[in-house]
């Protein structure tokens, strides 16, 4: 991007998210989601890293946007009233920690709290008595809401300390509140509030009290802003104070100090927020340490002591741009929604897959919809519906390819599926070497989409035994950007390793139509050799409980099939192993065989992933929600909603301990 381009989209983010801080800060009714505004102001901070000339007093980057509503007395702070530096994902906060832990000392101290979804607030005392609470408005100069804010129960007026005394606080508006207040304003045909915060903003920035006192707000205090006046030299000890004081200090508050600590804490809070009885949008992590201050600085906008975590959302808005096709290595054509990039739990996203015709057709999808992504398990990107009211008569309706987007050949349609019918479709060919020699599959270390595009155009593999073949073309490699000695033979000794694996990865490399990588561990456990599965009849293979219809005739058709057969005794030819290694055999009789099994809670013996890992050896299936279907929850410390889901549906609940004698005592030898 040039220069003059660079400046007109930084003009064009600066108007919008004016006009979204706006709607936000001062009408209290924004009309896009959080998220909208959060991508717009970091595509805005990204932009004036890059061109830092753009940088003016006046960048939404640089201050905080906010005004005095008519009608309400201007209060200016004796501290200015800050925002905090965002970071969306545990990465980016763990990098924060590391950073200021840097440049203070690795022995620093944070506290971390909630994020509470409200409205900041600034009650100043004058020798016992409230003389005011004021909103943070632009950070210098507040509204005077003293009238609205007494009409909170807990707000004390008068607290046994003399002198100035400085405390600031959110004010929010319960759960149950908000619920309330929303059901009403349903019946009285009075527009929603979009949120808890806009709601609690709403109540006490309205000159009427009666409608602060109606809407039942309620509220946590996090700082003593003049704490050092009284010989008070750390954050948590300042709370502490508070408490004594007569103030509602959130009880969740807690000291921490190293990263393993603080992303617990993110975890535990991620799980528990649910249960709160109040909205939270992240988690706070305060330095503790109040002479460290000075030394970390300010921004002109955020304290550089402390930093929010933003919980992922859940569901985010963005513009259906286009509907894109994809060829798998099973020829199966796959639709992928093309998407206003959008964060949405903790990443950008601008691809999602829309699987199939009928996924396009049942959601309704039109190309320019705005639609409703979220994270499905929070990895996978999933479009969940579109708005059609939003439409303005530009969009267009979706109709499926009838031919391969690669090869131009035929579609042929499966069940709900379109497959291309050209085996040797280009881009067939290259997924499934990308899927034979990827992680979970053959696991050939450094044999990557690029490394594999790269030598299919070459000529140098087309099929999937050729793999077995590169070492014939060393010297041609060694001429190619890139390739030295040492990276030709890491390649070909993670190309050698790979023949020694178990059958499961052989199963799931060839690309069966079905058959992922659980399947084929059942698969390998099973019938413990290839051959012993290519003997087995589609009718015996039905009698095994995990395989229906459709895996069992997708396996028969495989083996069926003169080519594939071709390719499996070249791959015998090359000595790759095809049998199954590993010492843990099919067994039915185990405690935990076929149970589906739910994780809750931080276990203390095992990661999730061991834990996960040895049940599913055992023949277990792990899934992520409690319901009625569900045989056994595994339960650690401090568990969240899915133990109290479990009690509620009585599902049998056990603890580390009786797990580990369960399986037998010893989780070390079931890993091998
Ligand atoms: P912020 O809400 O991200 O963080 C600062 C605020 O957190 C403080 O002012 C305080 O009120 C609050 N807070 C809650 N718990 C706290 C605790 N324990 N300790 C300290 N502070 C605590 O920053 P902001 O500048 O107030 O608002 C920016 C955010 O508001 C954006 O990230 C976005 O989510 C939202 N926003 C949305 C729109 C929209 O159009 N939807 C527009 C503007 C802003």
């Amino acid at each position: 991007m040039d220069f003059l381009s660079a400046k007109a989209r930084h003009d064009e983010l600066v108007k919008l998210i004016e006009k979204y801080s706006r709607e936000y800060y001062i009408e209290d009714n924004p009309s896009v989601d959080d998220q909208v505004y959060d991508q717009k102001m970091e595509e805005l901070q990204a932009l004036e890293a890059e061109w830092p000339e753009l940088i003016t007093r006046n960048s939404p980057t640089q201050r905080i946007i906010g005004t005095v509503l008519k009608g309400f007395n201007k209060i200016t702070h004796k501290v200015q009233m800050l925002s905090l530096a965002d970071v969306f994902n545990e990465e980016e906060l763990v990098e924060w920690v590391k950073k200021v832990k840097k440049e203070v000392g690795e022995e620093t101290e944070f506290v971390a709290e909630m994020k509470i979804d409200g409205l900041a607030m600034s009650l100043v005392y004058q020798d016992g008595e409230l003389q005011y609470a004021a909103t943070r408005g632009d950070g210098t100069t507040g509204e005077d809401v003293t009238t609205n804010v007494l009409t909170i129960p807990d707000i004390p007026t008068r607290i046994p300390l003399m002198g100035r005394v400085e405390v600031r606080g959110e004010i929010y508006m319960p759960k149950e509140s908000l619920i309330k207040l929303n059901e009403e304003r349903t019946k009285t045909g009075e527009p929603l509030f979009a949120n808890a915060r806009n709601a609690a903003a709403g109540s006490i920035r309205n000159l009427d009290s009666r409608i602060a006192k109606s809407r039942k707000l309620d509220g946590w205090r996090y700082y003593f802003t003049n704490a050092q006046d009284f010989g008070i030299k750390s954050h948590y000890e300042a709370v502490l104070k508070l408490k004594e004081l007569g103030f509602s200090v959130n009880p969740e508050v807690r000291k921490v100090k190293t990263v393993e600590e603080i992303l617990k804490y993110v975890a535990e809070y991620t799980e528990k927020r649910d249960n709160l009885s109040y909205d939270i949008d992240g988690i706070v992590l305060k330095v503790n340490n109040f002479d460290l201050y000075d030394a970390l600085g300010y921004t002109a906008k955020t304290p550089k002591w402390a930093v929010a975590y933003k919980f992922p959302p859940k569901e985010v808005k963005t513009k259906l741009l286009d509907i894109i096709y994809t060829v798998g290595r099973t020829g199966k054509i796959t639709p992928n929604a093309v998407l206003e990039p959008v964060r949405v739990a903790g990443s950008l996203v601008q691809r999602a897959t829309l699987h199939n015709e009928d996924f396009v057709k049942d959601k309704g999808l039109k190309i320019g919809d705005t639609v409703v992504l979220r994270k499905a398990g929070d990895i996978i990107p999933e479009v969940v519906r579109a708005l059609p009211d939003l439409r303005d008569g530009t969009e267009k309706d979706f109709e499926m390819i009838d031919a391969c987007p690669v090869c131009g050949s035929k579609l042929e349609k499966i069940d709900a599926m379109h497959f291309c019918t050209n085996r040797n479709c280009p881009s067939r060919n290259i997924e499934s070497l990308i899927h034979f020699a990827s992680k979970d599959a053959m696991d050939i270390e450094t044999m990557g989409e690029k490394i594999c595009q790269e030598f299919f155009d070459l000529g140098i593999i087309r099929t999937i035994p050729d793999i077995y073949n590169i070492y014939k073309y060393r010297d041609k490699i060694i001429e190619m950007d890139g390739w030295s000695n040492k990276s030709i033979d890491k390649l070909l000794d993670a190309i050698e390793k790979s023949k020694k694996n178990s059958l499961e990865r052989l199963l799931f490399g060839l690309g069966i139509k079905e058959v992922g990588s659980k399947m084929a561990k059942t698969l390998a456990r099973r019938f413990e050799t290839l051959d012993n599965l290519m003997k087995t009849s589609r009718e015996d293979l039905l009698k095994i409980n995990d395989i229906g219809e459709i895996v069992a005739n997708s396996i028969t058709a495989y083996f069926a099939d003169e080519e594939n057969l071709k390719l499996i005794q070249s791959l015998k030819d090359q000595n790759v192993n095809t049998m199954y290694l590993g010492t843990n055999k099919f067994d039915e009789s185990n405690y935990f065989f076929d149970k589906k099994i739910v994780l809750t809670g931080s276990l203390e013996k095992f990661t999730r992933d061991k834990a996960t890992k040895i049940l599913e050896d055992l023949g277990a299936h792990v899934v992520n929600s409690v319901s009625k279907a569900t045989n056994l929850v595994l339960c650690g410390k401090d568990p969240g909603s899915k133990f109290d889901k479990a009690q509620k549906l009585g599902v049998k609940i056990i603890n580390e301990e009786e797990f580990i004698n369960l399986i037998g005592g010893n989780e070390d030898e079931i890993l091998e």
